[in-house]
């Protein structure tokens, strides 16, 4: 089935909202279906904008006001409590009632649930009572934290009937397609801009996808994504699927609380791409707080870009809530997105929860990689570094102060973006197999 007739089977158009996911099980053909509760079934779409409602579908633009759609939220009546959600096992489904489906997950069960780690010399760095790392440089199956939104967008496409999903990325995310879809047993069809570092094209490569490197930067081969969604029928998990997608994000936000003994941070330190991630925080910090899962002030969330892609620390420092593009120009690709889709949601979450933002130079975000890796044994790629060089810059600005609980969330592995390190690294000594060559060598340490 194609995405457009996944929309129709579904009854797209507001008429249809009450009852659609009923309307959809009593369409889908095998029988007993339409009582099966424990089915997957995607929640309603309602325009982050303008509120019109729509039926559950793979699409995500109001047709009203061509706003973004976003999920509309579980009853609260059915929500877990402490107790409950200890009980399940260790992966972003134990929150399953705050993401975007009815029923019962079967793809990608078991991401999520990542290290927070406490790192008191970072701490030390930042001037701050504590600090720890949100670790998903190890997120499964990936190692990024593209994995928690690809684990929702492939069983919303899974439940739309569709058989192949995709993405434009700056890396990370074909990755987490390619391998989510590869272990689906659907196809992938990945577009990333063609001067991706080798470790993020092998590391797609490897799951055998159909892999399109297309002239141009993240800008240009997301523009083209959104045309190729409506051509050709897929689930692209960032355009068409984008309102499932994006709330994988906010499983980051319920990890911290529990993992913190169901407590809140006052500051949480992420990197920016899209500004899907910070606005996901936001919102994952509120539904915790508004469900009494947690109490007390929201988190200051601190964005982090680097300086030579930093449209949305723009905006933050402006006061303007309108995104002015830029053209990428930084090692950091995994965040180097120009025009940025959620800038404005990313900024609103800033101001609102008082926090600010942050760019770094390529040189200041190695040395964030090199300072991260010394003191707690993680080794980030340049996003990471980029969000621990932001943390010290805004410490500096005097932006934390010596009570504050950080946590700074690192998205992305570093084995994946060697070429900018290994330039900076000095050769090791090679010898003989021999004991007095050692000897030497701890001699002269
Ligand atoms: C995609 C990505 C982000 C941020 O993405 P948003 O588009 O802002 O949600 C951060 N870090 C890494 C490593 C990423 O790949
Ligand atoms: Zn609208």
């Amino acid at each position: 089935m194609t995405a457009i007739e996944a929309a129709q089977h579904t009854g797209s158009g507001s008429a249809a909202l009450e009852g659609s996911s009923e309307t959809f099980l009593a369409r889908s053909g095998s029988a007993d279906t339409s009582t099966d509760r424990t089915q997957l079934r995607p929640r309603a779409l309602r325009c982050k904008l303008c509120g019109a409602g729509f039926a559950a579908a793979p699409t995500a633009i109001c047709e009203e006001c061509l706003g973004p759609l976003e999920a509309i939220d579980a009853d609260v009546s059915t929500l877990p409590t402490r107790a409950e959600i200890s009980r399940r096992a260790h992966s972003i489904w134990r929150y399953k009632e705050w993401l975007p489906f009815d029923g019962e997950p079967t793809l990608s069960l078991d991401t999520g649930f990542t290290p927070l780690v406490e790192a008191p010399r970072i701490a030390r760095r930042l001037g701050v009572a504590r600090c720890w790392i949100k670790n998903d440089s190890v997120s499964h199956p990936s190692l990024s934290f593209k994995d928690r939104v690809v684990a929702s967008a492939i069983n919303a496409a899974r439940a739309f009937g569709l058989d192949t999903i995709g993405c434009a990325s700056t890396g990370n995310l074909a990755n987490a397609v390619a391998a989510q879809a590869a272990r689906a047993g659907m196809e992938s069809w990945i577009f990333i801009p063609d001067s991706l570092e080798r470790g993020k094209v092998a590391a797609t490569q490897i799951f055998g996808p159909h892999l399109v490197r297309v002239r141009g930067n993240y800008d240009d081969v997301n523009r083209l994504c959104s045309i190729v969604a409506d051509q050709f029928g897929w689930g692209i998990v960032n355009v068409n699927l984008r309102a499932y997608y994006g709330e994988g994000s906010k499983t980051i936000a319920f990890e911290i609380v529990e993992q913190l003994g169901w407590t809140l941070p006052t500051a949480v330190v992420a990197p920016m791409a899209g500004g899907s991630l910070i606005s996901k925080l936001e919102r994952g910090f509120r539904e915790f707080t508004e469900a009494g899962l947690v109490s007390g002030p929201a988190p200051r969330l601190y964005g982090a870009q680097a300086s030579g892609c930093s449209p949305i620390v723009q905006m933050v420092h402006d006061g303007r809530d309108e995104v002015r593009p830029v053209v990428p120009n930084t090692i950091a690709r995994s965040i180097a997105i120009g025009n940025p889709a959620d800038g404005r949601f990313a900024r609103k979450a800033i101001t609102q929860t008082g926090g600010w933002a942050a760019a770094v130079s390529d040189t200041e975000l190695i040395e964030g990689i090199k300072i991260l890796a010394a003191d707690t044994g993680i080794f980030t790629e340049t996003a990471g570094g980029a969000t621990v060089a932001s943390a010290l810059a805004l410490s500096r600005e005097g932006r934390f102060t010596a009570d504050d609980e950080v946590v700074l969330c690192i998205t992305g592995n570093g084995l994946k973006t060697l070429e900018p390190i290994v330039e900076t690294l000095v050769d090791s000594p090679v010898i003989d197999a021999k004991l007095r060559e050692v000897r030497a060598l701890v001699n002269a340490a």
